[in-house]
């Protein structure tokens, strides 16, 4: 099913299209993931932000995440790298329930696998953490969510988990612009050393 077309989440269209009328020059649709398809490395995060990727159509722009992001990876020149989210839509409230995150697991099957020579993952929060990991079937309570956690999924990929970078959690101190860098350069050393 092409993303655009995706009509899963019911309501969370509708409320798309009500978010279009109110801002008729917002993008207002399933966001799908951009960059390189042979990169090696995946960022996955939560879902477009209201005023930024739900408004850009591009993951990680036009919003306090995205600023974060974008300036972290021209800091460490990493190019090599495609960005997508958890759940494509731009969830009610910012805050995306069970059922719209398990829909749009379908995507994140289908956007990864299309990565051909992906090696790291790196998840965003919690909810893109538990994603990725029953993605690869990983299940039941040994890999509780840490900052900073590597996880060999399979014999090629690795996961390195990593708070959200949220306004929410730089408020409050849950991660700062370091803790998200030492995500970044943990991923580049272990794509150096194979
Ligand atoms: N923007 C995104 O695209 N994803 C997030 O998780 C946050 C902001």
């Amino acid at each position: 099913m092409h993303l655009t077309k995706c009509n899963l989440c019911t309501e969370v269209r509708s409320h798309l299209s009500v978010l279009k009328e109110k801002h008729p020059d917002y993008y207002c649709q399933p966001v799908s993931g951009s960059g390189n398809l042979h990169s090696k490395i995946c960022l996955i995060g939560l879902a477009p932000g209201l005023h930024g990727a739900n408004k850009t159509g591009i993951p990680f722009t036009s919003d306090f995440s995205g600023d974060i992001i974008r300036n972290l990876l021209k800091e460490l020149e990493i190019e090599d790298i495609y960005i997508t989210n958890t759940v494509r839509c731009y969830p009610k409230n910012n805050k995306p329930d069970t059922r719209t995150i398990n829909n749009c697991q379908m995507h994140n099957h289908m956007e990864i696998s299309k990565l051909t020579n992906i090696r790291i993952i790196i998840t965003l929060g919690v909810v893109a953490y538990n994603q990725i990991l029953k993605m690869y079937n990983f299940c039941g309570n040994s890999n509780k969510f840490k900052h900073g956690k590597i996880i060999k999924l399979n014999k090629k990929i690795s996961l390195i988990s990593s708070y959200h970078c949220s306004k929410l959690n730089f408020n409050t101190h849950k991660i700062t612009k370091d803790m998200l860098k030492q995500i970044f350069v943990k991923a580049k050393k272990a794509i150096k050393n194979g």
